[in-house]
């Protein structure tokens, strides 16, 4: 009997162990293939809201051009307190 539970723990071991190395090595090829192509942290990087200045992804953000640059908001809202306040000095850094 107790022979009988040390193989269903070796075995539920080694399925463990598999399941790590096959994770591990998709892991690695996944790693591979992001070098190869584009690389996915450039779509993801986050703007800076200057009115509340909470961090924003730039494809889910509310941009405004100002000048030569672009500024990215949280929400519609916060784009409205800036572009209403002028030239917008409004943003605490907070
Ligand atoms: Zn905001």
């Amino acid at each position: 009997m107790l022979r009988f539970l040390l193989w269903v723990l070796l075995l539920y071991w080694l399925l463990v162990i598999v399941r790590r190395v096959v994770s591990w090595m998709l892991g690695i090829t996944r790693a591979q293939d992001g070098t190869g192509a584009k690389p996915r942290e450039a779509s993801r990087r986050l703007q800076r809201d200057p009115v509340c200045g909470v961090h924003v992804a730039e494809e889910i953000s509310f941009p405004l051009r100002e000048g030569g640059t672009t500024l990215y908001f949280c929400s519609e809202e916060c784009r409205r307190k800036y572009t209403a306040s002028g030239t917008g000095n409004v943003s605490k850094e907070a």
